[in-house]
């Protein structure tokens, strides 16, 4: 994203960026994505599809995929303990078919 950026305005630095993909992720428009590699990882959420990500550990690929299943399972544990889930984070690690 910096480097896009930079082809606008050169003068906008790293450090900015992070600052502001900060800044929508905390007002809902995007979010951070931990695959516990210590890269911090943003995507967009305007208008985005509830999905879920497979993570290579060889080569570090993501993938994403749709499980309605998921998000019923989130539906399910919120009645069961009374609790009104807002989201939720699932990531499928492994090895993918070019590794
Ligand atoms: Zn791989
Ligand atoms: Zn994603």
């Amino acid at each position: 994203m910096h480097r896009l950026v930079k082809t606008r305005d050169p003068r906008i630095g790293f450090t900015t960026v992070y600052r502001t993909l900060k800044l929508l992720a905390g007002c809902g428009l995007a979010s951070e994505v931990a695959f516990h590699d210590g890269i911090a990882r943003y995507e967009h959420q305007y208008n985005r599809r509830s999905h879920h990500h497979r993570v290579c550990t060889e080569c570090g690929t993501s993938v994403e995929f749709f499980s309605e299943k998921v998000g019923e399972i989130e539906q399910h544990i919120g009645r069961a303990h009374r609790y009104q889930t807002t989201r939720h984070t699932f990531q499928i690690y492994g090895i993918c078919g070019v590794c």
